[in-house]
């Protein structure tokens, strides 16, 4: 996390609530929106050429949204080669063909935690796509509680997932985080309290918000993607711009690429 706002040290706007639709909307949606995402770490700084080694240039590209490529041309050993690369690579914009900055805009409604009808309307997306959207933040969360158990109940509670018995689920986006591939509704998420290490599945009130949450229709078929979100919210409740602390989030589980996958690594 510090690396990420490190990068940031001469942008004042990051840290501060001043980061927020409005800001995000007035981007412009090429070259402002991508500045943004790399200063955020969200897209690499670098990129790594596959047939030289050399560091790529970033090439301006007015016939894409994003509005930047990553170029090498140049010769090894007699041999032309030019090799072009997304700005997305490994990032959590890459399996999108929306904008970084509709991304980035599903990404603070989510956050902001505004009704569906109200993002369809602001954003004006479908509600298959918010509803996407909502699913893929949740997926941050659901990787983030895995990857770490996380102090939820104040004193001393902690929510432990045994990651064992996460089995089968599809990430919409997830293919780059191993391990956490294929995932299964896990209702066997326990509570331990740390002082008498004892385990107890009984600390209703923390259940009871966790289920007021969770619309009744997705209660059984989501309830590990609520309870993460509930557990992110519960988390980050102190952050003074929930939406750059999200975006943490988001590096930390799709750390862009900054050169191609070992060969082994990509199979
Ligand atoms: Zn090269």
């Amino acid at each position: 996390m510090g690396n990420v706002r490190g990068k940031c040290e001469n942008d004042v706007m990051w840290y501060d609530e001043n980061v927020n639709l409005r800001y995000l909307y007035g981007l412009d949606k090429g070259k402002e929106t991508f500045e943004f995402c790399m200063k955020a770490g969200l897209i690499a700084n670098r990129y790594e050429c596959c047939k030289c080694g050399k560091e790529m240039k970033l090439v301006e590209r007015h016939d894409i949204s994003d509005g930047f490529e990553w170029r090498c041309k140049s010769k090894v050993k007699g041999q032309m080669h030019d090799v072009k690369r997304s700005v997305r690579k490994g990032s959590f914009f890459e399996l999108s063909r929306m904008t970084m900055n509709e991304i980035l805009v599903q990404v603070y409604l989510w956050v902001s935690q505004s009704k569906v009808a109200f993002n369809m309307k602001e954003s004006k997306c479908s509600s298959k796509t918010v509803c996407d959207f909502r699913s893929y933040c949740r997926e941050i969360c659901v990787v983030e509680m895995i990857e770490s158990s996380m102090i939820v109940g104040g004193s001393g509670v902690i929510v432990e997932i045994d990651e064992s018995k996460f089995g089968n689920r599809k990430f919409h986006w997830g293919k780059r985080v191993e391990g956490f591939v294929h995932l299964k509704v896990n209702h066997s998420v326990s509570f331990k309290d740390t002082d008498t290490d004892a385990h107890t599945n009984t600390i209703e009130g923390t259940w009871g918000a966790v289920k007021r949450g969770i619309p009744a229709s997705k209660a059984k078929c989501q309830l590990d993607y609520y309870l993460a979100e509930y557990v992110w919210r519960k988390k980050n409740k102190h952050m003074c711009n929930k939406f750059t602390a999200f975006i943490d989030s988001i590096i930390r589980v799709y750390p862009p690429l900054t050169a191609d996958k070992e060969p082994e690594e990509a199979e």
